[in-house]
């Protein structure tokens, strides 16, 4: 349910809605927009919010049910706005364009660091790495753990740039928030519940990944599990989902940019790097992410590609990075976005 205040209603007043709704054991999110303050009221009962009479409530314009089962991240609950975030100083969201880049995972100092001052160099909004890795073998490289985490804290310190890394395992949640400025939470882990919940819980920013046979509608249902613990900074990335194609390692769903977008406020995010799984197709979909209205694109990037340990085959090489991102620019100029930068 949706309380939407009067414009200009008093403190007061919006905390006497809260209490109202909390008396029936409803949690209300506050979302101040420019010129109202809406008030979502969520819960398993959300029925009896509907049986307090708030209508002839000081300060209540009216009372309005959000018809879909995401609350939250539904643009009904933003009236219609997107939803632009602040992460270390750079915008996503709106007419901002985030390109977040760097390599598939952390490997070691030189790599992590070469990599970063290229990124940087070329415009880049924000770096990736990973230094915990979902490998579908776990006889694979599972990832440097805590020194890729000093690494990555070294290459923000170097470049300036926000860190965006991987959070796979719940045991490591306070060593990824001690240098995460955005936890990425992976595809194999979309429905990880927990896992939700305690991002959501940490404060910090969260990137989503839609799961390898996620729908649109489960990906916005997970995204409420982290919306729901007070974290309003959350962004949805489309990586690819399993179908029956071969000729590549996933099919690239752009029309989850317009689908999204139509139903959330939230910022919508591709990652055209593990869908094409080959660094020679993923200019062509990152351009098109760009033109298909996306926020920004989560992009893999890598010093000495050949030698990378994982996701060798796709990563793009440095010095190809800024030819890309001159690209991104003419395109994104064209949807009326501009790159995020600091
Ligand atoms: C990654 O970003 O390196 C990654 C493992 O992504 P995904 O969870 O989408 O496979
Ligand atoms: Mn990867």
């Amino acid at each position: 349910m949706m309380i939407v205040m009067k414009e200009g209603a008093s403190a007061d007043e919006i905390a006497h809605v809260v209490e109202r709704v909390e008396s029936v054991g409803c949690t209300a999110h506050i979302s101040e927009g420019e010129l109202l303050t809406v008030i979502g009221a969520i819960g398993e009962r959300e029925d009896r919010v509907a049986d307090l009479g708030l209508e002839g409530t000081p300060g209540v314009d009216q009372v309005v049910p959000i018809m879909k089962p995401y609350k939250l991240a539904s643009r009904q609950f933003k009236d219609g706005a997107d939803s632009v975030l602040e992460i270390g100083g750079r915008k996503v969201g709106g007419t901002n364009f985030a390109l977040m880049a760097g390599p598939c995972t952390v490997e070691n100092r030189d790599q992590m660091l070469d990599s970063a001052d290229a990124v940087a160099a070329a415009g880049a909004t924000m770096l990736r790495g990973g230094a915990y890795k979902p490998r579908t073998s776990p006889y694979s490289f599972q990832g440097l753990g805590r020194e890729g985490l000093r690494l990555l804290d070294e290459a923000r310190e170097r470049t300036g740039l926000p860190i965006v890394t991987e959070l796979l395992d719940l045991r490591d949640i306070d060593d990824v928030v001690e240098v995460a400025d955005v936890i990425q939470i992976g595809a194999r882990n979309m429905q990880n519940y927990a896992l939700l919940s305690e991002a959501g819980k940490s404060g910090k920013a969260v990137l989503l990944k839609r799961g390898l046979s996620a729908t649109i509608e489960e990906l916005l249902m997970a995204s409420e599990y982290i919306l729901k613990e007070g974290n309003e900074n959350v962004m949805l990335c489309e990586r690819g989902i399993r179908t029956y194609e071969t000729a590549y390692r996933f099919t690239l769903d752009l029309l989850a940019v317009p689908a999204l977008k139509e139903q959330t406020h939230l910022p919508v995010i591709i990652d055209p790097s593990h869908a094409p799984g080959r660094r020679d197709w993923v200019e062509s979909m990152s351009l098109a992410a760009a033109a298909a209205g996306a926020d920004g694109i989560i992009i893999e990037v890598h010093n000495e590609p050949e030698k990378a340990i994982c996701d060798a085959a796709q990563q793009v090489p440095t010095t190809e990075f800024q030819q890309l991102t001159d690209k991104l620019e003419t395109i994104t100029s064209v949807v009326g976005k501009t790159i995020s930068r600091g």
